[in-house]
């Protein structure tokens, strides 16, 4: 045998063998390093490298299949990717965790700690960017041809401290020590307007045209990371692009001996793709924000136009080619701009760009939060991207005629309806320009979609109905199951007798014929235990608190906003604490109440609230009195890794938005999956998974988002509940009073002032039945056959909630897409 193909088999093999010279190869010759001198970061990287080599052979001979296949591709345009670590997950993909230990082992090496290692690429806020990260992972799985386009922030969501319990940001240095999963492509690189003015002039067949003269240019750079599924050769590609300045405005400056300004300019270019926005709800009119959306935008775009151009030719065909889906309205954009690429600089008329254009985008609502949609004034669209402001109007106006023909007279409507937000400022309405633009619109649970169409987008669906679907979100199971829960997916093998439910996920039903079985159940509480054992060895490490594995774990962790409700929590936990004292113990359970969840650093409200549950964490842990039946602990700096520690070690799923507020959630999906049994309201996909589950399988509380809306019309008045409720009175008073800050009086008013005036999210209202939802909890945890019985069942029938099942009704029902399979090469 030839040398070369030994060293290919080194790189590609998947023996022990193979896997333990690659990484010595790698550590070698990328990281200097021999074994003895290697920090556990050198480590690291070696074990990077040697799983990134087995991907980019999968990788390479998925494009040249795709290529020559002309394979329709899904392009899936996100702001936020929310990825979490690479390493671990791409072992469990291409199966070789087990081989990976071994070699490990044999050379001496903590795997776990190699694994632990990984810093994760936070870049996203919550769950719309972690929803994009589950996505492109069942894309693969489910072998769909797909594109993951979005930005590559220097910096990602910040990293959450907690000072004297308040939360401290910390920027996100992610790239510091260099990001093995990348590949840099600098030939790959788009130019990127922005500013100037639109002109006319004739073209070579004596044609008047219009063109946007930009003020400045920048480049679009893309790196590529490989995104593997499981069980196939399928690799998808996940493209994020990084801002540069371009070389011929630098090369101009030289000439004019500006070199300063040539610097500058290289500076100011790269901000546009330095820091993720924290902001995940209330929309904040930045002009950064705008630049980012149209950079990454522009530049995916044209990387489809060139793709297309390479492989089919006639851009005609575009939208047969490629199917690009929105995640939100932060790549709206994209309509326009793929509009402004056909008419001006590829000379198709207006119909023809136009009818590429509409079949080519779909759209995915994310909120119904009035103040989460996003308008941006037309002003500094005028300022920032003169020509898309131009096609917005015309695309606005044809739109209108044709909303006019089918509502004669209907001006009201027409104002609605319209791109253009008038009266006051004048903005333009992201949500209408992407529902305009698009062929099919999703929301993200059954109860989301419904309300989109009756609410948010009532005069959409009236002129377009067919337009409108629900996608239940999902999230994967390889991520949250495998590789969070190694013990609990041992156990679900074992007990099925094969591990197709990894791929198959609704084959968890199979574990409901073993739902009395004792000796499965003694195996799931041990499961649960040791999970809560190693939670709580990490929190003492990291907190200093004390959990005792022994007590209920009973879990919140997601961003904090109103809306989700930490107080509704926050008030309990003070009750309980106040029936302790008071001698009232008997129904209780020992709990430990654990928070996680970072603020937006501009959400006053959302860090008082944070620093509220670390003020009675304080009093509460420190009270001998009520110790031995609640603690209270806040994991600082809620991520996707950390998020991998908490839901196989939670009992109890906290869900207690209020009903009509949160979209779908997937942090519930992603409890429920590892055994966790939810407390929560009819909203999002709550009610699709209790209608899985089981009812009796759920706590179930609060009011409907019906008999929400109800109240808020006919005047809620939450000083009411206040006054006629003497515990709720008690628990406020109790914040009031200073006990939980050291006197202060003042400090948690703005909290407790809005919650008995204003309420928004109708906390008092849901005080009560909350309460006395968590004493059915707590009596079903006093019988823990009962407990356990429900949690084995909430595993068995969470299937459907897999991100596979997503993009399988994505790929019937809106991208028509059929599955393509890559042969092993
Ligand atoms: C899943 C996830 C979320 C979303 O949680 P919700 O409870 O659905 O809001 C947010 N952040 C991280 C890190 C996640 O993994």
């Amino acid at each position: 045998m030839s040398s070369s193909s030994t060293h290919e088999r080194t790189r590609t093999g998947m023996s022990k063998t193979a896997l333990k010279q690659d990484f010595l190869d790698n550590l070698f010759y990328i990281q200097g390093r021999f074994r003895e001198v290697a920090t556990p970061h050198d480590l690291y990287m070696a074990a990077a490298f040697t799983t990134r080599d087995r991907l980019l052979k999968r990788w390479v001979n998925s494009a040249q299949v795709f290529k020559t296949s002309h394979a329709r591709t899904v392009c899936y345009l996100s702001a936020e990717y929310l990825l979490g670590p690479h390493l671990a997950c791409n072992l469990v993909n291409l199966g070789i965790t087990d081989t990976a230990r071994q070699a490990g082992a044999e050379l001496g090496l903590n795997f776990d700690a190699i694994v632990e290692e990984e810093e994760e690429p936070g870049l996203g806020n919550g769950g719309l960017g972690r929803l994009a990260a589950c996505f492109m992972e069942s894309l693969s799985t489910c072998q769909v041809p797909a594109i993951g386009y979005g930005i590559r922030y220097e910096f990602g969501i910040f990293d959450q401290a907690i000072e004297d319990g308040w939360q401290v940001e910390k920027t996100d240095n992610w790239l510091r020590n260099g990001n093995p999963w990348e590949i840099p492509r600098p030939k790959i690189c788009f130019p990127v307007g922005y500013g100037g003015h639109t002109e006319s002039y004739r073209d070579e067949h004596g044609q008047m045209r219009l063109r946007w003269q930009p003020a400045f240019m920048i480049n679009g750079m893309a790196y590529d990371t490989p995104i593997l599924g499981y069980g196939t050769e399928n690799v998808n590609l996940l493209r994020l692009w990084k801002a540069e300045a371009s070389e011929s405005f630098n090369f101009q400056a030289f000439n004019t001996g500006d070199y300063y300004g040539a610097v500058y300019s290289k500076i100011e270019a790269e901000t546009i793709s330095k820091v993720l926005y924290p902001n995940d709800e209330p929309e904040i009119g930045k002009e950064l924000r705008l630049k980012q959306q149209y950079f990454f935008v522009s530049c995916s775009m044209q990387d489809m136009i060139r793709l297309h151009l390479n492989t089919v030719g006639p851009l005609e065909s575009f939208a047969e080619k490629f199917v690009v889906q929105l995640n939100d309205t932060h790549p709206a954009l994209a309509v326009v701009e793929l509009m402004r690429l056909l008419l001006d600089d590829h000379g198709l008329n207006w119909e023809q760009a136009w009818d590429i254009t509409r079949h080519t985008f779909c759209y995915t609502n994310h909120t119904l939060l009035p103040e989460a949609l996003e308008t941006w004034s037309v002003a500094l669209f005028e300022r920032l991207l003169p020509r898309h402001l131009d096609l917005i109007y015309e695309i606005n106006r044809r739109f209108l005629d044709e909303v006019r023909m089918r509502f004669l007279g209907d001006e009201a409507r027409v104002w609605r309806m319209s791109l253009i937000a008038e009266g006051g400022e004048r903005r333009v309405r992201m949500a209408n320009l992407a529902v305009v633009g698009s062929q099919a619109v999703n929301g993200v649970a059954e109860l989301h979609s419904a309300l989109v169409k009756a609410t948010l987008f009532k005069d959409f669906a009236e002129l377009w109905p067919e337009r409108f679907h629900n996608v239940t979100n999902g999230v994967t199971p390889r991520r949250f199951m495998v590789v969070a829960n190694p013990r609990l997916s041992r156990l679900i093998t074992q007990t099925c007798g094969h591990d197709a439910w990894i791929r198959d996920l609704e084959r968890l039903r199979e574990l409901e014929t073993h739902q009395d079985d004792a000796g499965l159940h003694a195996d799931w509480r041990a499961v649960k235990l040791a999970a809560k054992q190693d939670l709580a060895t990490w929190m003492q490490q990291a907190t200093g608190i004390h959990l005792d594995p022994a007590s209920l774990f009973d879990v919140q962790a997601k961003r904090f906003h109103e809306y989700k409700r930490q107080h509704l929590n926050i008030l309990h936990i003070i009750r309980c604490y106040q029936r302790i004292k008071q001698g009232e113990s008997q129904n209780l359970v020992p709990r430990a109440f654990i928070f996680g969840g970072k603020a937006a650093p501009g959400y006053f409200m959302a860090k008082l609230m944070i620093k509220l549950i670390n003020a009675v964490a304080e009093v509460v842990n420190n009270d001998p009195q009520v110790n031995g039946w609640m603690r209270v602990a806040f994991l600082p700096n809620f991520n996707v890794k950390n998020g991998q520690r908490l839901y196989p070690a939670a009992d109890l799923s906290e869900q207690i938005s209020l009903a009509g507020k949160e979209a779908s959630g997937t942090g519930n999906m992603k409890f429920s999956m590892n055994g966790a049994l939810t407390i929560g309201t009819l909203d999002g996909a709550n009610v699709e998974i209790r209608e899985a589950v089981g009812a009796e399988n759920f706590f179930l509380f609060g009011l409907t988002a019906e008999a929400a809306l109800q109240q808020q019309l006919t005047g809620y008045r939450p000083w009411e509940y206040y006054q006629s409720d003497i515990e709720l009175k008690s628990d406020i008073d109790l914040i009031n009073s200073g006990l939980f800050s050291h006197g202060d009086t003042q400090l948690f008013r703005p909290l407790t002032d809005n919650l008995v005036n204003h309420d928004p999210f109708m906390v008092l209202a849901d005080y009560r039945a909350y309460l006395e939802c968590q004493q059915t909890v707590s009596a079903a945890y006093q019988d823990p056959e009962r407990w356990t019985r429900m949690s084995l069942l909430n595993v068995a029938r969470i299937g459907r909630f897999s991100s596979d099942r997503a993009i399988r009704e994505y790929a019937e029902h809106i991208w028509k897409v059929t599955p393509n399979p890559i042969e092993a090469a």
